[in-house]
C-alpha cells in the first residue's frame, strides 16, 4: 500500500497517509487544523521516476 504525502492548504501542514488504490481521498482532513481536501504531494522518495533512459541512438553513418 503507498504512501501518499499532502500537503494542508490552509496551514501548510505535511503529512502522510496510506491510501489503498480504491480508497476516496476526499475524506482526508489536515491532522493539525482538520481543514478539509489537502493537496497530494508527489513524495520525493519514489524512486521510479527517472526520465532520461539513454535513447538517443543516433545512427551516424557517414559515407
Ligand atoms: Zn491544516
Amino acid at each position: 500500500m503507498p504512501i501518499y504525502e499532502f500537503e494542508c492548504k490552509k496551514c501548510g501542514e505535511r503529512f502522510e497517509q496510506l491510501l489503498g488504490i480504491n480508497e476516496p481521498t476526499n475524506d482526508l482532513r489536515c491532522p493539525k487544523c482538520q481543514a478539509e481536501n489537502p493537496r497530494k504531494v508527489l513524495s520525493v522518495f519514489s524512486s521510479a521516476s527517472g526520465g532520461s533512459s539513454g535513447a538517443s541512438c543516433t545512427p551516424s553513418g557517414s559515407t
